[in-house]
């Protein structure tokens, strides 16, 4: 083991001074003996001093005994230190390749882009899925290689928080893809492939379609017969009642297989609604005035346009978003009860409320009360005459007009829901059309 440095320094500067004395005594000129030593041992530790720039900078020794000198315990130190390093790079490398395997081994792809969205590193998955390849696309922009519309909106409104789908760059692959933000700006963008799961989707969808397609043709059959049937004089009084039965039975199966089709429909629509300008304010001026002639409802039931604003979009969609949601609140809210319905806009679009003094919804519900045949009460909802589709027809409407439903409600005191429209999709009428259209109230 190499002495320390400051005994192997005191050792020789003790013998150099030593020597001098010894020569100066015997010699005499003591005081250039002990000048000639100082500047032989200067000497000694700078020629020291280089061996060991030298030796740092080449990794070359001249010899052994001079790393075994003077700073024998630089030498030492440095050597443990280099062999540490080493082993630590090592490790380093060890940990790197497991890592690398491991992320290559799974089936979600992983791309890790720096500030400016460029690709810093890619794992094969991501390769496959995205169609990139690791060395010729690192350092690119992700939107310079992934171009679909709707990955580069996404990119662009830097808004992370739900997962997008979006079709792959293979022939009918899907994939699903979300960006992670961490560190000093990075991002890891999370890819998986989806296609297995839309087949599915759409084979449900196609499905019940199809099905509701077919059982549409024999239960206008049955219907038409029923009604032949019900008219009939000499129908005995007996089967008066059944038939009766019967014929609102076949009425509901109707709704629901009309209310299948329009969501199968939403649902499979690709692109999103039209750009045609809806006279909402007169279609709900039309509602209003259908609702105001049924036996049953709320006493109080208003209307309050406060714009003469448009939206962009199909009319139809538009119409069931808000019949089902007028529907509903006849249906929920007793005959002493109150609706007041509303139109507005303000700075961040268009709106349509509905507030009912109704049963209410328990709020830990509301988020599933527009899933497909979901009811809090089945019971009911079935004695009141729905469909359990309603308010998944209005949520899907709503999606293709870039809109979304908000619902407040309480038990025991009502609900409220509110369709927003965004600004890009409301349209003002032409003046002229403003002083022909109906007066708010
Ligand atoms: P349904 O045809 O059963 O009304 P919807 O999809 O329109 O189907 O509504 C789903 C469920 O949401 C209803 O069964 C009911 O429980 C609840 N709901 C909808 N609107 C209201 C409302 N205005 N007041 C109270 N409950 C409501």
């Amino acid at each position: 083991m190499a002495p320390g440095l400051l005994p192997a320094l005191a050792w020789r500067v003790g013998l150099a001074l030593l020597a001098a004395l010894f020569l100066g005594l015997t010699l005499g000129g003591l005081a250039w003996w002990l000048f000639a030593a100082t500047l032989g041992l200067l000497g000694y530790l700078v020629y020291s001093l280089w061996g060991l720039e030298r030796w740092l900078r080449t990794g070359k020794r001249r010899s052994r005994a001079e790393s075994d000198g003077v700073l024998g315990a630089i030498y030492a130190d440095i050597m443990q230190l280099r062999q540490r390093a080493r082993r630590r790079k090592k490790r380093f490398h060890r940990l790197l390749r497991e890592v690398r395997d491991s992320t290559d081994a799974m089936h979600d792809g992983g791309v890790i882009l720096n500030a400016d969205m460029e690709i810093a590193w890619l794992n094969d998955a991501a390769s496959r899925l995205l169609g990139l390849d690791p060395a010729r696309d690192q350092g690119q922009h992700i939107t310079n290689l992934v171009r679909h519309p709707d990955f580069v909106a996404y990119i662009e409104e830097a808004e992370f928080s739900e997962k997008l789908k979006m079709p792959g760059p293979r022939r009918n692959t899907h994939l699903s893809v979300q960006l992670i933000p961490y560190g000093n700006q990075q991002k890891l963008l999370i890819v998986q492939d989806i296609t297995r799961e839309v087949r599915l989707e759409h084979m449900r969808r196609d499905f019940v379609a199809n099905v509701s397609h077919e059982l549409r043709s024999p239960l206008t059959v049955i219907a038409g017969y029923l009604e032949s049937l019900g008219d009939e004089r000499s129908l005995d009084e007996v089967w008066r009642q059944p038939v009766a039965e019967m014929q609102r039975q076949v009425a509901r199966m109707n709704s629901i297989v009309h209310d299948l089709i329009t969501l199968s429909r939403l649902e499979a629509a690709e692109r999103p609604a039209g750009q045609e300008p809806v006279d909402v304010p007169d279609m709900l001026d039309q509602l209003h005035r259908e609702a105001l002639t049924r036996r049953e409802r709320p006493s109080e039931l208003e209307l309050r346009l406060e714009t003469t604003a448009r939206v962009r979009g199909e009319e139809q969609e538009l119409h069931s978003v808000f019949s089902n949601l007028l529907n509903n609140a006849l249906r929920f809210t007793p005959p002493e009860g109150r609706i007041e319905c509303r139109w507005w806009q303000d700075e961040e679009g268009v709106h349509f409320s509905i507030t009912d003094t109704g049963i209410g919804i328990p709020e830990t519900l509301i988020p599933r009360i527009t899933e497909r045949f979901f009811r809090v009460d089945s019971g009911r909802a079935r004695e009141v005459g729905g469909t359990g589709l309603g308010l998944a027809i209005v949520k899907h409407a709503l999606l293709r007009h870039g809109g979304r439903l908000e619902i407040r409600s309480r038990p025991g005191e009502g609900s409220t829901f509110i369709c927003h429209f965004p600004t890009a999709r409301t349209v003002l009428p032409p003046p002229e059309a403003e002083a022909a259209a109906p007066s708010p109230g």
